[in-house]
């Protein structure tokens, strides 16, 4: 990878990184493809397949996250990827003189709310591994989903502080005909919880339809005791929580207008799934 990358940045070529966990849905060929139309015909595409320990805290699925490594690199062969990043774990994180990797890169405010109130050292995970991996392939250009929209403003939040030379491009939420949002996490859902996991999604189309109808801004309050009234009435839903939010600082409000966005984590079983959307 490294001498590749020297390589390209002697050739002044535009690197585009998509990072994922691998198991690669619709979702993440969305963003791919944004990839290589951002790239044209000189730029190169990297994707990175590595699902990274310490963003899984220790009752959480490291163990049973899904993996399928042929099917991923047959999916970016087909695309065309560059390179396909497939590092170990021993090699990211590798113990020098015996000593077990110590470093870690924080964002510490937008990290603290929502999913970080559920996973307290999830973002803390996160923002190492990028930083990891942007000195490793050194990329111009960077690309996200929506999806996680508050892992977003986070890594945002960190190039701009930390001054790195990465643009972010951010792909928008790919769905399921029945809005689920693509996961590698929904094949954990049950052939009995599958019809009930566009739950979140419903929650978002029924806030925004409220929202868009109102000549003011609507009582957050409001908006939850209805949300809460469905997730109450779907079968095995549990909710983590529910939070109307402003996009940039993420905090949460209580007069809810267009520019505004729902997040919500909600659990089917074993299953966590999350989404957000704007009003
Ligand atoms: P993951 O492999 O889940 O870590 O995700 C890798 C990248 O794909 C992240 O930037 C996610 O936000 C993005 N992503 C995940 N699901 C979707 C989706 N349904 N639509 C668009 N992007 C997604």
């Amino acid at each position: 990878m490294n001498r590749q990358v020297s390589t390209w940045q002697i050739e002044g070529r535009s690197i585009i990184l998509i990072p994922t966990m691998g198991c690669l849905h619709k979702g993440h060929i969305h963003l791919i493809k944004l990839a290589k139309k951002k790239a044209g015909n000189d730029g190169k595409v990297v994707v990175s397949l590595f699902v990274n320990p310490h963003q899984f805290a220790p009752n959480e699925d490291f163990d049973q996250y899904p993996r399928s490594e042929s099917n991923d690199l047959s999916i970016c062969q087909k695309l065309n990827v560059d390179v396909i990043f497939l590092p170990s774990v021993s090699e990211i994180y590798p113990s020098t003189h015996g000593l077990p990797f110590s470093t870690y890169v924080s964002e510490n405010a937008l990290s603290l709310l929502m999913e970080g109130q559920s996973r307290p050292d999830h973002f803390r995970g996160v923002t190492t591994i990028l930083i990891i991996l942007f000195h490793i392939i050194k990329p111009t250009h960077s690309v996200f989903g929506e999806k996680d929209f508050q892992q977003v403003a986070i890594v945002k939040k960190m190039i701009s502080d930390l001054h790195i030379p990465v643009k972010m491009i951010i792909g928008k939420t790919i769905r399921e005909a029945d809005g689920l949002a693509l996961s590698s996490r929904n094949s954990y859902l049950t052939t009995h919880q599958r019809p009930f996991a566009n739950l979140l999604f419903r929650c978002i189309r029924v806030s925004r339809k409220r929202v868009r109808e109102a000549s003011h801004p609507v009582s957050a309050l409001s908006l939850k005791h209805d949300l809460l009234k469905m997730i109450d009435e779907t079968p095995e839903a549990k909710l983590d929580y529910l939070e109307f939010f402003d996009p940039i600082s993420l905090k949460p409000i209580s007069q809810v207008s267009r520019k505004d966005r729902i997040g919500l984590a909600i659990t089917f079983g074993k299953t966590r799934l999350i989404d957000n959307g704007q009003m």
